[in-house]
């Protein structure tokens, strides 16, 4: 079989491939603690899985209009007007199945050969991915340890250049739990104005933060009309499973993003649309409960990874995952990524699936009860002291 060539500049995201070979050690009898995959182990709240079940039995079983049915959009623009202190419309919003296929959509719709695309690295591995897909050239930002895995706001301007067509921002961030702060947005929105480019900002885990109020890029001036937030259900309410997530953006650009659904899913599941109402209108209380307990294992496993040797670990400030410095242990990434999983039964990932600049780092998802998280923290101690 002869494959289309650009299949060869699409790449994946390892938490997957992990994944997978923890499940064929477990097949084998091993039993392994899962700190890879990224998402919460809670089940959806009852209440939503409530609405979806109504919804089926009232008939929601058709297409829907591609961008979305108006009562969800509806919500949604409402939502984010609320959270990010902006004016959105309903036609701004498109429902996608899961936020990722809004990356694409955004790459697809905005990025030409030789466009140059600014991005987080280490970051989501999907950037790079469709960047590359879609013949963009991949500019990445390091973010540093030592500005706890923030910008260098000297060095970001240096990156743009009249060729820059879209700057992708995730905060809080996967894989370093990093929250870009306002001094950095005014930085990267400047930058943004100043070469005419687009901004996709990233606000998955907007509602898993520790210590203070999110703040979007599209609250900056001049920003809403360049910005694509990207949200949805999968972090904050657990429903990865789902498959819903949105896009707030431009009445431009949301049109042609309705086209690109036409083009790809004809709409997302009419009865989850449902559901994402009730979730988002619903009771929060899940949700907080959900962030209070992600913060006890923040701390727990924070605690317990500055007590191995070679490790050090800044605490995260949002989303799910740590990511523990571990130069100390004297090997490369990937090579304690197979000893963890090999050894001591503990699915991790390298720091390198986030791109170069993961090199020397882990991601340890906390997605996972405490006693879990005590246990993997013994098993990594063991077989680092055998190194
Ligand atoms: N953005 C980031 C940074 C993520 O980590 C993820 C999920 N791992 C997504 C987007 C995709 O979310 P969804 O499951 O809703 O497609």
């Amino acid at each position: 079989m002869q494959l289309a060539a650009r299949m060869d500049r699409l790449g994946t995201e390892t938490a997957f491939e992990v994944l997978v070979r923890a499940r064929e050690l477990e097949a084998q009898g091993r039993e392994i603690i899962h700190l890879e995959i990224g998402e919460p182990d809670f089940d959806t709240p009852p209440h939503i899985v409530q609405a979806a079940i109504e919804a089926l039995r009232r008939g929601y079983t058709h297409y829907t209009s591609p961008a979305g049915i108006p009562e969800l959009r509806a919500v949604v623009a409402e939502e984010v007007a609320r959270t990010r202190r902006i004016a959105v419309d309903p036609q701004q919003v498109v429902i996608t199945p899961g936020a990722k296929p809004i990356m694409f959509f955004s790459l697809l719709a905005l990025c030409q050969e030789g466009d140059e695309v600014i991005y987080s690295n280490p970051g989501f591995p999907i950037y790079e991915s469709m960047i590359h897909f879609v013949g963009a050239v991949p500019v990445p930002f390091r973010l540093w340890e030592e500005h706890e895995f923030r910008i260098d706001r000297e060095e970001f301007p240096s990156l743009v250049t009249p060729r820059t067509r879209l700057i992708i921002l995730n905060s809080p961030e996967n894989p370093t739990g990093s929250v870009l702060c306002q001094e950095d947005l005014e930085v990267i929105a400047q930058c943004a104005i100043e070469a005419h480019a687009m901004v996709l900002s990233d606000e998955i885990y907007s509602r898993i933060l520790y210590d203070g109020e999110h703040c979007s890029i599209a609250s900056l001036p001049g920003m809403a009309e360049r910005t694509i937030i990207l949200d949805g259900f999968s972090k904050t309410y657990a429903m990865t499973g789902w498959r819903m997530g949105y896009g707030v953006m431009p009445h431009e650009l949301a049109e042609q993003m309705a086209k690109l659904m036409v083009n790809s899913n004809s709409c997302t599941a009419a009865f989850t649309q449902w559901a994402g109402i009730e979730a988002l209108t619903g009771p929060q209380d899940a949700v907080e409960e959900m962030v209070a307990a992600f913060r006890k294992r923040r701390d727990a496993i924070v605690e317990g990874l500055n007590t191995i040797p070679g490790f050090r670990c800044r605490p995260p400030q949002g989303a799910f995952y740590a990511f523990p410095n571990i130069e100390g242990t004297g090997l490369r990434s990937k090579e304690v990524q197979d000893v963890l999983l090999a050894e001591a039964g503990v699915a991790t990932l390298a720091g390198t699936s986030f791109g170069a600049y993961g090199e020397g780092f882990l991601r340890l998802s906390y997605a996972n009860s405490v006693p879990n998280i005590r246990q993997a923290l013994e098993r990594i101690k063991e077989a680092v002291s055998k190194l």
